[in-house]
């Protein structure tokens, strides 16, 4: 039984802090709920909102898997500078994890993935909007859509079908020559001339700013958060129990939003939740000597860059690893080489590294559901590559499962019981 009632006025607990928890406890006060917070570390801080790319890329529609994804990852692999990581001691542990990743690549399941990235893709921008609007901190997106450059017109070309398909879902796009890419973007290195400007996407002013502005929100609206790490979940009758370090605490419903750490929440109550750690890498130039008006992808190196309030961000790349593993040095200087040829002018000097465990699941979706096992406990994870830009639609939709006023045929894309 996937529906549930927690009623309005209820007390219901999130777990974690980061920009899905922070968006859900927004969603769920102004529904009228009332809601604690509980997270070890101040919002934002510790996990994967706190410096990712800041992009809102609502166009980006595909699973990672993408058709042919077998032998583009094997060469990827292959590569030292390719965004593809998978230690060899992390391979073993994760073979279940990638056997459901490669099944996504076909037919059904990839078209089954696409329309509900796209789903939450249609609304992110809308719903990222409204949310920030209801607290007057709509200045803090910029919706001035994101250059897609292109190493060679093979990759182009090759890229235009998945360009035609965006447009058939309503994300409109325009190719770039030689002359709008310098005008676009001027600071890229001028040996890349093929690209695709995406209108449908944005970008925050700066990720943490974002969580810690919307947490700063909700408690001036009676959103309580504990600066406590939760140990376990049980329920008893008409309530759930927090084991929290302040203490034990009951509510009328929980929601896991704990990033990579939803897993042990997920296998405590026997859920069944494949999800796996995708680190990615970025460093952060507080003075990078060069300027980017639009936010970029270098669709072919995996690597993005923003300018934010903090500096130049320039990153990305996918490493499956064990999330408690010390970040790995060389991929920073590779990165940081990387960079200095897409943009010849650029200074590294003074630059911040950050590597963060994207939350991610075998088919680029996130878990918005109730869990299996226990009535009154909720999923709001997995987010991926995606976490900022889906997190308002997300919150939404959370709401929408405890107040029973979920569309089925939405909610079910995104329910735990999809890998039964
Ligand atoms: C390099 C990189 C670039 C990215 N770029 C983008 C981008 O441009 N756009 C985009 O949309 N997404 C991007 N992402 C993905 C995005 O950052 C994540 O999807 C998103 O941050 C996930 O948010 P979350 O709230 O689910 O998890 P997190 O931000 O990881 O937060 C989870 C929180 O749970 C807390 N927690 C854990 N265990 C407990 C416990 N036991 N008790 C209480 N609290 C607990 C943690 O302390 C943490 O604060 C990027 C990610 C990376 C790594």
């Amino acid at each position: 039984m996937l529906t549930s009632n927690i009623p309005l006025g209820s007390s219901v607990a999130i777990i974690g802090a980061g920009i899905v928890g922070i968006s859900s406890a927004c969603a769920l006060n102004q529904k009228g709920y009332h809601v604690s917070i509980y997270d070890p570390s101040s919002p934002g801080i510790s996990g994967a909102s706190k410096a990712n790319a800041g992009h809102i890329g609502a166009s980006d529609i595909f699973p990672l898997s993408v058709p042919g994804i077998y032998f583009k990852a094997l060469k990827m692999l292959m590569d030292s500078d390719a965004p593809l990581k998978v230690p060899f001691k992390d391979f073993w542990s994760q073979i279940p994890w990638f056997w459901k990743f490669l099944l996504t690549s076909h037919g059904s399941r990839f078209q089954k993935a696409t329309d509900a990235i796209s789903f939450l893709g249609k609304n992110s921008l809308k719903d990222t909007k409204t949310l920030l609007d209801s607290y007057d901190l709509g200045e803090m997106v910029d919706y001035g859509g994101c250059a897609f450059i292109y190493d060679s017109k093979k990759s182009f070309n090759s890229s235009k079908k998945s360009w035609d398909e965006r447009s058939k879902r309503g994300f409109s796009s325009e190719s770039l020559n030689e002359e709008s890419i310098a005008k676009i973007t001027p600071a890229v290195n001028n040996k890349f001339k093929h690209a695709f400007l995406s209108h449908e996407w944005g970008k925050v002013t700066e990720p943490l700013d974002i969580v810690e502005s919307l947490s700063n929100a909700a408690q001036g609206r009676g959103v309580v958060f504990y600066k406590n790490k939760v140990n376990g979940i049980s329920e008893s009758l008409n309530s759930v129990l927090i084991d929290a370090e302040n203490g034990s605490f009951k509510y009328d419903a929980v929601i896991i939003a704990a990033g990579i750490d939803s897993i042990s929440f997920a296998k405590s109550l026997g859920d069944f939740l494949p999800m796996t750690a995708e680190r990615g890498y970025n460093l952060t130039i507080p003075s990078p000597n060069i300027q980017i008006d639009i936010p970029i992808v270098f669709a072919d190196r995996g690597i993005v860059a923003t300018s934010l309030r903090s500096g130049l961000r320039i990153g990305g790349w996918a490493e499956y690893a064990n999330p408690r593993r010390p970040a790995n040095q060389a991929y920073f200087d590779s990165i940081t080489r990387i960079s200095q040829e897409l943009f010849p002018s650029l200074s590294v000097e003074g630059a911040n590294f950050w590597m963060g465990s994207r939350p991610s699941m075998p088919d680029s979706l996130p878990v918005i559901s109730k869990s299996r096992k226990m009535n009154r406990v909720f999923y709001n994870c997995g987010h991926g590559h995606y976490g900022l830009t889906h997190a308002a639609t997300s919150a939404k939709l959370v709401c929408d499962l405890l107040t029973d006023d979920q569309n089925l045929s939405v909610s079910s894309l995104f329910s735990i019981n999809r890998f039964m």
